[in-house]
């Protein structure tokens, strides 16, 4: 079970150590390991989009396909600054595993643009959407390879995308990405999933730990799309949120945030700093407060060698994708801190994405009501079939998550077989 003690350089090469030691668990063949561990095709393209002052900026952009053995691939693709090969690859791996643990027939990718959002226009924002999917457009298809939103995207700009593909082709192509606005074929139920199966995950694990969920306190790292709708589901049912935090801080209140009024705040104010009743603390603090369930929903390698050792919740559960670096599971698991993975906790996007891209096929469209009830029938088989595994082996959930995710991939890869 061991993953050695030097930290892991790069956040893919912190994918591999995970993918080793469950693939040594699983005693899975060398061959199947030679294939798992590497990505199938890897785009890289630079592109220049006009800028309103007139000037041309040349940006760099990645879609990274790690494995279509069990359908085509799928996954986000992220605005990000520090985006690059190295995390994209990462990512994709994640979605591999992700997309098998819960079970729907899909492959693995990501994309990236490193570009910080924050600094474009809306008319930027568009030119250069348009032109990165026009750049991807070689790879990416309904039944090849499906973006969805990530960090710093939404369903605008998947609309820009679908749209400027379907002018490429000529007639609309709705399930080239998910995540899309209701109007032109999103499913109901999609802009709040992630969020949602990260409660239903922190629900059913807190039960079966033994942590009464009913009072429990919670603290959110992250006030995107994840960490917002995950802060304001859990607070909903019952639960006391002592802490939050966004990309210009974190605030606590022991008493609890309201996270609705904390989501109104944000709107008018662009930031939770000055929420009422709430004092101003740092990441690390945040990070560091006692409480029942942790979710660290903003990035990656937020959890760490370094920190480890101070987080005093009793269950972590993932909400993005990466954030607890291999090191620090080692250390949270001596300290008997539960971690669901990632793989597992934020599973809850790509799947009522599935479902989206079903209802696309389809031309039929689920009440909301309905999305909900699959998804949370989906999350929990997940989840019992991965505490089950965990049981088996005696190890970790992550371990527990992998395994069952690898074991599905592995099969579908032995099938097929190596062409030619
Ligand atoms: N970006 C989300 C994730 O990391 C959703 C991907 C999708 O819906 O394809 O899981």
């Amino acid at each position: 079970m061991a993953i050695s003690e030097a930290p892991a350089t790069s956040f893919y090469q912190a994918s591999l150590r995970q993918f080793d030691t469950a693939a040594n668990l699983l005693r899975l063949p060398e061959e199947l390991r030679l294939i798992l561990r590497m990505p199938k095709r890897e785009l890289t393209v630079n592109f220049p989009v006009r800028m309103d002052d007139g000037r041309v900026e040349m940006f760099t952009g990645y879609r990274v396909q790690h494995n279509m053995n069990c359908g085509p691939a799928k996954g986000g693709i992220r605005y990000a600054p520090d985006a690059d090969i190295d995390e994209v690859r990462a990512l994709a791996m994640l979605m591999t595993w992700k997309c098998a643990v819960v079970g729907i027939p899909y492959g693995g990718a990501k994309g990236g643009v490193r570009v910080d959002r924050r600094l474009l226009s809306k008319g930027e924002l568009e030119r250069l959407t348009r032109r990165y999917a026009t750049e991807i457009s070689l790879i990416i298809g309904p039944d090849l390879d499906i973006p969805a939103p990530d960090v710093n995207t939404d369903a605008q700009i998947m609309a820009w995308i679908m749209d400027t593909l379907s002018m490429h082709y000529g007639r609309n192509v709705p399930g080239i990405v998910t995540g899309k606005p209701i109007a032109i074929g999103g499913s109901q139920g999609r802009f709040e999933a992630t969020g949602r199966g990260v409660s239903i995950v922190a629900r059913e694990v807190a039960k079966h730990i033994g942590i009464k969920f009913e009072g429990a306190t919670v603290v959110v790292q992250g006030f995107g799309n994840v960490g917002a709708i995950t802060a304001r589901l859990l607070h909903d049912m019952g639960c006391r949120v002592i802490a939050l935090s966004d990309i210009y801080g974190a605030i606590a209140n022991p008493n609890g945030i309201d996270v609705a009024l904390a989501q109104k705040y944000v709107k008018e104010h662009g930031r939770l700093a000055g929420l009422p009743g709430s004092t101003v603390i740092s990441n690390m603090q945040l990070l560091e407060t006692p409480c029942d369930i942790l979710v660290p929903a903003a990035t990656e390698g937020q959890i760490t060698f370094e920190n480890a050792e101070r987080i005093q919740a009793k269950l972590i559960v993932e909400g993005a994708n990466g954030p607890t670096t291999p090191e620090a599971d080692l250390i949270l698991q001596r300290r008997g801190i539960t971690v669901v993975p990632d793989i597992l906790a934020n599973a809850g996007g790509v799947t009522v994405s599935y479902f989206e891209w079903i209802q696309g096929r389809e031309n039929f469209f689920w009440t909301e009501r309905r999305v909900n009830e699959q998804l949370e029938e989906m999350m929990i088989e997940s989840i019992s079939r991965v505490l089950k595994k965990s049981d088996e082996l005696n190890v970790p959930l992550r371990m527990g998550a992998y395994v069952v995710a690898i074991s599905r991939v592995a099969e579908a890869t032995e099938f097929r077989g190596i062409y030619p």
